[in-house]
């Protein structure tokens, strides 16, 4: 699988894009901010981006979507719960960082969606908490969990913000995320990467 991490915007935010290394098709995870710059690595690439998914609804994940999904045609996915978010200048936060952006997905997604790019395919976990609509994406095959703002290395999303709730956000990380096997590595919303096994044993929250 073809994978690169981009950080982008004030918030530096992980944007991440996958593909397929033969078919070329390729996913982009939270395009925050940046759209030209993410659009040179596809392009550089060669690539055919077939969604745009968004892990929630926050202004530091989104503020580049309208300009990719111009750039690329790609379908832009997000949970259901959290439809409302990028709908909302005020709920998504844009209107007090660098502007409002709001905007509708092509289509919101539920709790064990299964998203394909060419040969490789990620499962939809449902991990509220952050968000009411907040997802991790699940490549079961090439063990890799893409973490939004939920898990971070050694720390956790915040819970104070619209729609969070830390009682349900320990849970979902417990119950959803600390049952997948050791050897799975995280790739969060901000900052560096980290495993399950590594969280499951040091990450104080819990
Ligand atoms: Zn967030
Ligand atoms: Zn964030």
């Amino acid at each position: 699988m073809l994978f690169e991490r981009i950080v982008v915007g004030a918030y530096a935010a992980n944007c991440y894009i996958l593909a397929d290394e033969e078919t070329k098709e390729a996913m982009v995870i939270d395009p925050g901010s940046e759209a030209d710059r993410i659009y040179r690595k596809i392009e550089a690439k060669e690539l055919t981006v077939k969604y745009i998914v968004l892990t929630h609804g926050h202004g530091d994940h989104i503020g580049g979507v309208e300009q990719l999904k111009k750039l690329t045609s790609a379908k832009v996915l997000i949970h259901h719960d959290d439809a409302e978010l990028i709908e909302s200048a005020e709920l998504n936060l844009t209107v007090n960082m660098s502007g409002p952006v709001a905007f509708k997905a092509d289509e919101t997604i539920g709790d064990d969606k299964t998203l394909e790019v060419g040969k490789h395919k990620c499962q939809i976990i449902h991990t509220p908490g952050h968000t009411k609509g907040g997802i991790c994406l699940y490549f079961k095959e090439e063990k890799i969990l893409f973490a939004g703002d939920t898990l971070f290395y050694g720390s956790i999303g915040r819970t104070d913000l619209y729609g969070g709730n830390h009682k349900q956000m320990i849970s979902m990380i417990k119950e959803k995320l600390m049952e997948l096997p050791d050897d799975v590595t995280v790739y969060p919303g901000h900052g560096a990467s980290t495993t399950i096994g590594f969280e499951r044993k040091k990450n104080p929250f819990l």
